[in-house]
């Protein structure tokens, strides 16, 4: 993997530099296509203001035309009050396979939600795995996936869903 070089460490390629979280999919804010060297990025974590540079490696945005666009600061100004939503609220929970946001009261389960606790979709019954990051992905173990309780629970689920489409017919 390249590195940024910066004053006194090496920042591997896609962790911001501000907060050190791992930054995937960033997406370019001033124009279409693959982000290029020189564009302007904001991590999702921190709200720092972030440039793709030469090997693109994301590195703290220093140039003052940047630091100064009004345009700039009010995206980054959004960024902050997205994160400050998710403070309170959480992340809306997204089911990995059809993305829907799944209700709420997940979040208030007792016992309360924890990483490595699966969550049957309720609306298509696809197997998701609550992460470290308080993220829905799929689940690949396989083992647990056929396990007979994860088959019921599974079961169990797809037959609200066949029964709510009965009504709704
Ligand atoms: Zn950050
Ligand atoms: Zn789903």
């Amino acid at each position: 993997m390249k590195r940024a070089e910066t004053a006194d460490f090496h920042v591997p390629a896609r962790l911001c530099p501000s907060c050190f979280e791992q930054l995937d999919g960033a997406s370019k804010i001033d124009s279409e296509g693959a982000p290029v060297p020189g564009d302007v990025s904001f991590c999702i974590y921190c709200a720092a203001m972030l440039r793709f540079g030469d090997d693109m490696a994301l590195v703290a945005e220093d140039r003052p035309e940047s630091l100064n666009d009004p345009k700039l600061l009010e995206m980054q100004q959004q960024v902050k009050t997205f994160l400050e939503e998710v403070k309170r609220n959480g992340l809306p929970l997204r089911c990995y396979a059809c993305e829907r946001t799944l209700p709420e009261e997940l979040k208030k389960l007792s016992p309360p939600l924890e990483p490595g606790m699966c969550i049957v979709c309720a609306f298509c019954a696809a197997v998701n795995l609550y992460n470290t990051r308080r993220q829905l992905v799929e689940l690949t173990d396989e083992e647990l996936l056929n396990s007979e309780e994860m088959r019921a629970a599974v079961a169990l689920v797809q037959e609200s869903i066949d029964k709510r489409k009965a009504h709704a017919h």
